[in-house]
Parts: C-alpha cells; structure tokens; sequence
C-alpha cells in the first residue's frame, strides 16, 4: 500500500516529486563546519548566546515548513546523504479547519482547488453533450459532500505519501511548530505543548503563507470562510459571497458556479491584479455569462447572522454611493494572503523581513539577512507564490549546499495558468509589465480573438471567445516576451510554449511554426493583426 501511495505520489506532477532521484550526486562534499555560518551572521547577534563554533549541530539541514518548497528542499538534500529534518505544523483557521503533511498547495490550494475545477468542468460537458446528442435523461444535479469526499480523501492520501516519501529518504519529520531560538536553535511545540529543541547548521523558512481577513470588516472573522476552509466543508456552502477579484476568489466562484451554486463575487477594484488587464477582462466576461455574479466596484462593511442562519452582508458601492444588502449562506474572504512569519521569532535569529509586506528578504541565492539561513517560496519577497517556483528553488538550494551546484533559480518566464471555467494561461509579461519596461514605441501586441466553433455555435447562451495575445518587441528579431491564451485547458496549452520563450523564440519563428489542425492552439500561428493597426481581431472558424 505504502509503495502504491509513493507511486501516485510519483506521478503527482504539480508537486514536482519526480525527478528527485535524477539528482542523485554520489560523493557528497564534506560537511560545513559547525556553525560557520553564524560568524558571519553578524556580531551582535552572537553576543551573549552559546559561540556555535564549540557545539556541534544535530543536522546538516533543518526546514521549516512542509509545503511545496519545503519538502523538495528537504528531500534534495537528503539525497546527498545529508542529515536532515523537516516540522511541519498546521495552525487551524479561525474556522477550526486543519489538514496534514504537504502544505497549501496539497491541503488547501493547487489539489483541491483542481479537482473541483474539474467536477464543474464535468458539468458542463454534461449540458453541452446533449447538444450532441446525448439523453441526459435526469436533471442534472450536482452532490457536494460526494465531491468533498473524494477531494479529501484524495489529499489524505497525498499527506500520507509524503510522511511515506520523508521515511524513505531518511529525512525526519516533526510535528511541531518552530521557532528560532538563536541563529542555529530552533524550539518546536507539538500541539499538546511537548518542546523539541533542534540545532542545525544550515536553516531554510518555507513556511508559506495563509489567507488574510479583512480587519475593518464587522463579523467577518466570526462569520467567513477563506479558501482554508472551503476545500474542507463536509456540506455544501449553498449561497456563496466571495470578497475579492485575485485568482483564488475567480477560480473558487467559478467551480461554485459551474457546480449550480448561487455565486457572486464582489470586488472593489480590477480583477487578477498582475495579469494581463486585457484578458482578465475577458475571463470576468465568460464567467458572467456563465452565471457568475459580480459586484463592480463595491466593497463590504458588515456581516450579521440572522436568525434564519443566513449571513447578512452590507456594502457599499462606490460608484453609486449607495449601501447595498443581501443574504448569504456562506461568505469567503479571497482578499490576499500573508507571510507566515509571526510564529518563528526571527529576531532571535536576525531575520529582516520587508516591513510593509512582512515577508522574509532574500538574495538570488535565497539567503535571508543570515548566511545560514535561507528562505524559499510563498514567504519570500517578490518571488512568485507558485508550488512550481517553491519546488524548483528548494531543489537549486539544496544542490548548492550540498552538492558543487551554483545554480541560481531563475524567476523568469514562469507559466502559469487561472484555472476559471474557461481557463488562462500565461508566460512572461503582460502588456502593461511590457510597457512599463521597454516602452509602448518598442513594443508590438499581436492579437487573435476566436468564436470557438466547437462550443459557441452549439451553445449561443455562453460567451465563448478564445483569446491569444502575444507581446513582442519590435525591433530586429521581434523577440516574444509573453504570451497568454485563454481557452479550454489553457495550461496545458502554454507549458509548451514556455519552453520556446525561455529558449528567447521571435515572433518570425512562431508564425513559421506549422498549427495542429483542428485544435485552439493552432491560432498562435495565425496572429497577424497588431493591436496598434486598430483592425477587428476576431476570427469564427477552426
Ligand atoms: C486556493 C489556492 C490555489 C492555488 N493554486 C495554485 C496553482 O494552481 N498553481 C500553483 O502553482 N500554485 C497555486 N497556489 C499557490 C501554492 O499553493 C503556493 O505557492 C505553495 O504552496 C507555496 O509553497 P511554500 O512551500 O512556500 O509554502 P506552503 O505550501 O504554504 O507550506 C508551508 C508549510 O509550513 C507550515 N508552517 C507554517 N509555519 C510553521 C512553523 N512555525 N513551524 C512549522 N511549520 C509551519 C504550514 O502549515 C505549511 O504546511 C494556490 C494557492 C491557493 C491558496
């Protein structure tokens, strides 16, 4: 069964185990000494604690954090027969929601988020296919604790082939919440308060980070969810309100929607800051059409129970200047996410964060304002909160420590992809990153727009408009610097391209590149109408 579990675990590509073991490195470089690292941590941090040079250090390597960056981290250097441990410890959400091993991405982010992508997905191949001549002889309805139950059970099996993969590598796995003693000293709580003291001479922060609530907002801490606990609901969430336009709030509205629930989401600003404006506009527009609610340019004051149950939710609307109300059975913030930095006590190790955004500052090395003390993923500063970058940058980190590695992790041109009903998927610079930094005279937009025949002819209640935009520069080779695509299984779609653009592919060479016939992302070699030309971009075919 353990071997099954690691197997699954294997294949499971977002969590990017696989792989490992094609790093294996045989001779492992000799042991740092004890401690060096804190001779350059600076003086005074040093003064009056224990001189690491005189103790020697339980491990080679402690991680804190069992998440996505974490856990390879752990793992890589486990591989160069390095003595290592990695704590992991879950603080419940307010809601009392806690999970296992394998941080967000596994309990309460990427997986989950997926698979309910998919049921939704379902549902409406379901709809479509009686356009093509099924009999769906019964309504169509949609069971959530039948879903909820295979999603956790899924991510149960996840938690446990992680702890099976920790066992196999000889990586020891605690239980506890860390915090820093000293530069080298981390004291860990379990839950019911047993201390674990731990000293490594190499320290890496993944601790990730967790979903903020708003603080000027009545009831909502007391009344709403967030995504850590949505994942977790044994019953349906019925009526849903979720507060904010990032991906987590567009892609979570879009499974409810596309599994019959009452779905609205409301939103003070633009949606999926970041990302191409363009094509967020385009994906907020599919996903009206496709029953998704939005509350433009409102924001909310107050959340009251009422004796129904029902949460009361009051907002103001900007543009109106009027006060709105309606009722909810469940309200979820999607309004950002926090460093998980408050727990670990990083004075006592020298730590500096950003004190805007609390995150833990780094260099291209990920080291933190410590030399021995690294910091990877979510709670970094300015690094994508991806699960792939997370991944990548702990298995770099730890072949440069422990192997001849001085390979860096590079951050640019990562893909990646919103998974709405109708999903976008992007790599390198949107047009507004791409104006900012080059100029608009130095750049060209190329433009396609597609009334998908496969779909929209069929369903004419839907908007279904495929999208590709690529940004180049105009200039000598015309050098592409994004490209973003919105259309069915957008991700897979881009991961593909992504590799050309890392390798710097022009946009003459894209327009040689001969399209798959009959498929959506054959439109990447038709893009022949500039934006600055001002011509209609929109084409109706396959
Ligand atoms: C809803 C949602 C959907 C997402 N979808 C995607 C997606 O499709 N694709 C993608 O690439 N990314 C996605 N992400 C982002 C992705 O999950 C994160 O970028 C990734 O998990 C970050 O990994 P990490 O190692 O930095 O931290 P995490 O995976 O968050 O792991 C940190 C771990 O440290 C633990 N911890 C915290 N403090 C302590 C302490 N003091 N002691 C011990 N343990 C501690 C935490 O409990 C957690 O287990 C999504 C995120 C969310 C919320």
């Amino acid at each position: 069964m353990l071997r099954g579990l690691g197997a699954r675990l294997a294949r499971h590509g977002s969590c990017a185990l696989t792989g490992i073991i094609a790093h294996l490195r045989l001779l492992p470089p000799p042991r740092t000494a004890p401690g060096a690292g804190l001779l350059c941590a600076g003086a005074a941090l040093s003064r009056g604690r224990v001189a690491a040079g005189a103790r020697k250090n339980e491990y080679d390597l402690l991680v804190i954090g069992g998440g996505s960056g974490g856990l390879a981290c752990a793992k890589e250097a486990a591989q160069f027969g390095r003595k290592v441990a990695v704590l992991d410890y879950v603080e419940p959400s307010p809601q009392g929601t806690a999970w296992g091993l394998g941080g967000t991405c596994v309990n309460v982010g990427c997986i989950p988020k997926k698979l309910m992508h998919q049921a939704a997905l379902l549902g409406s191949s379901l709809k479509d296919a009686q356009h093509y001549g099924w009999s769906i002889s019964q309504p169509v309805h949609h069971t959530w604790s039948v879903m909820a139950q295979s999603v956790q059970n899924y991510v149960k099996s996840l938690n446990w082939g992680h702890r099976v993969q920790l066992q196999e590598k000889k990586v020891k796995y605690f239980n506890i919440k860390g915090s820093f003693s000293d530069p080298h000293t981390v004291r860990g709580l379990t839950k019911a308060g047993k201390e674990t003291v731990i000293t490594a001479d190499n320290i890496v922060i993944a601790t990730g980070g967790r979903p903020k609530y708003p603080v000027h907002v009545a009831g909502a801490l007391e009344y709403g969810i967030t995504s850590d606990d949505l994942f977790w609901l044994k019953e349906s969430p019925g009526k849903t309100l979720i507060v904010g336009a990032s991906y987590v709030s567009l892609e979570c509205a879009g499974f409810l929607t596309g599994i019959g629930l009452d779905t609205t989401v409301m939103m003070r600003s633009i949606p999926l800051r970041g990302f191409d404006q363009q094509m967020a506009s385009l994906v907020t527009e599919h996903m009206e059409s496709y029953g998704t609610k939005f509350l433009k340019r409102c924001f909310p004051t107050k959340v009251e129970k009422l004796k129904s149950n029902r949460l009361q939710v009051t907002w103001k609307n900007a543009d109106l200047g009027t006060e709105e109300t309606d009722s909810f059975n469940t309200v979820m913030w999607a309004v950002g996410r926090a460093p998980d930095t408050k727990t670990l006590n990083l004075e006592a190790a020298g730590v500096k964060t950003n004190s805007e955004t609390g995150k833990i500052i780094v260099d291209a090395s990920e080291a933190t304002s410590v030399p021995h003390i690294y910091a990877i993923g979510d709670i970094t500063e300015g690094r994508p909160e991806l699960t792939p970058t997370a991944i990548a940058a702990g298995k770099l980190l730890a072949q440069r420590l422990f192997s001849q590695s001085s390979e860096l992790m590079d951050y640019d041109n990562v893909p990646t992809t919103v998974f709405t009903p109708l999903e976008y998927g992007c790599v390198g610079l949107s047009e507004e990153a791409a104006v900012q930094r080059h100029g608009s005279d130095n750049i060209e937009f190329h433009l396609i727009h597609l009334h998908a025949l496969s779909l929209s002819v069929l369903r004419e209640d839907l908007f279904v408009m495929y999208c590709f935009q690529m940004v180049c520069l105009r200039e000598r080779e015309q050098r592409i610097l994004g490209l973003h695509f919105i259309g069915p299984n957008a991700g897979e779609v881009i991961q593909g391209f992504a590799l050309g653009i890392k390798c710097g592919a022009t946009y003459p060479q894209m327009m040689k590149t001969v399209g798959i016939h009959p498929t959506c992302a054959e439109e990447v070699t038709k893009l022949h109408i500039t934006k600055r030309s001002g011509l209609d971009a929109t084409v109706t075919g396959c």
